[in-house]
């Protein structure tokens, strides 16, 4: 039995034998027959639990328990249980069935609310949970509910892909308070910025990225997005002064930068800028991708031995599995037929090696692929995910 469930059947259990005992406790008169059958219910119940049975202890605390003052977090409690172990329909029984309570005070009312609506979204019951929860966010007189109500809608909305409305739920107050929200706030505005783009208003994507820099500075989408903006108008100093902000936002993403740089650099014909950046850029951060590129840049003014000696130089370095694949393609070009056999054998082993490695990885929960995504399609982080560095990556 998981760790998480058995802890909150032993919660409700010792629950539900205090709340036996407090009842005892206030009675003068002999046990009434109810109350014999609520103590044995509660063994049972117990003897379900230590025989590893959750299912039916569950179902017999559930039964035992009346819902009053005293029992209302307990009920929650079991339903939210049942909406963990996957079984959220009956979670949503346990939750309406406490809100027809006329005990409920204000405070527990809502709480509910928030539960049921979790419940709501665990089935995919998005526009039952989307009213309870606006109402809520409107309503609720506790902060804390507010701002659980809040956090919700906002989860509810960027499934929804709904980024405008989860921008109003989380501006000023969620963002502020929280450094998750205000990233995925910033990827939101980029997520707008884009469909600006796709319909050609390019003035109103780049107010909106604008502000998504405002609210994080660190966001490089938003830079990323602004270089595409001046590279489409043929402003190509400016796409490069962004593309190079970009790197001194996060060194780990010049991988992607390196080919539209490149592209801007060869537009304005200034190759010696191209190179003087890539040298900046190599010393802080030696990714494999940079010297790759600084290489072409030398065998294409100096020749492959050069060329080469350079690679070997910086391998000895930071060695790379895709700086010896690129080497070797090097070596390929003047080699004599026995050994063109045996390097194009060698390019075969780390071609595959290279297949076989992802490109990207979410620092959030680990998820890898071979492209990169703005928000992690496992743990749905925005901004996670970045190029692989190391030996078998950047
Ligand atoms: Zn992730």
């Amino acid at each position: 039995m998981p760790d998480l469930m058995l802890l909150a059947l032993l919660l409700a259990a010792i629950a539900i034998g205090w709340w036996l005992g407090r009842r005892e406790q206030g009675r003068s008169e002999p046990r009434t027959h109810h109350a014999n059958r609520l103590s044995r219910d509660y063994f049972v119940g117990l003897n379900y639990l230590l025989n590893e049975q959750p299912d039916q202890a569950i179902e017999t605390f559930v039964q035992a328990l009346e819902v009053n003052s005293d029992t209302i977090d307990t009920h929650i409690a079991l339903g939210n249980l049942f909406r963990l172990r996957g079984e959220a329909d009956r979670a949503v029984k346990i939750h309406q069935n406490l809100l027809a309570r006329p005990a409920l005070t204000a405070l527990q009312s809502g709480q509910v609310q928030i539960e049921l609506s979790r419940d709501f979204l665990h089935l995919g019951l998005l526009d039952r949970a989307e009213r309870l929860l606006e109402s809520l966010s409107r309503e609720s007189i506790d902060e804390e509910q507010l701002n659980a109500a809040k956090r919700l809608l906002v989860d509810l909305y960027e499934r929804e892909r709904e980024w405008q409305k989860a921008l109003d739920v989380a501006l000023p107050q969620l963002v502020r308070q929280d450094d998750d929200t205000r990233r995925a706030a910033a990827h939101w505005l980029c997520e707008l910025a884009e469909g600006d783009m796709r319909s050609a208003s390019p003035a109103l994507a780049r107010k909106r990225l604008r502000h998504a820099l405002n609210i994080d500075a660190r966001c490089v989408r938003a830079n990323w997005l602004l270089a595409e903006l001046e590279r489409d108008t043929a402003n190509y100093k400016s796409q490069i002064r962004l593309l190079q902000r970009l790197a001194e936002q996060d060194r780990d993403f010049i991988p992607i930068v390196l080919e539209p740089l490149r592209d801007a650099y060869l537009k304005l014909e200034d190759e010696k800028g191209l190179e003087r950046c890539l040298h900046r850029w190599l010393e802080s951060a030696p990714h494999i991708s940079t010297v790759i590129m600084l290489a072409q840049r030398i065998e294409h003014r100096e020749g492959i031995d050069a060329a080469a000696a350079f690679v070997s130089e910086q391998l000895a370095v930071n060695p790379s599995l895709r700086g010896v694949d690129y080497l070797m393609n090097l070596y390929l070009v003047d080699a004599q037929p026995d050994q063109r056999q045996h390097f194009s054998l060698l390019k075969q082993h780390t071609g595959k090696l290279l297949e076989a490695r992802p490109r990207f990885r979410c620092h959030r929960c680990g998820f890898s692929g071979g492209q990169l995504h703005w928000q992690c399609p496992r743990c749905r982080s925005w901004g996670t995910t970045k190029p692989i560095t190391g030996l078998e990556g950047e």
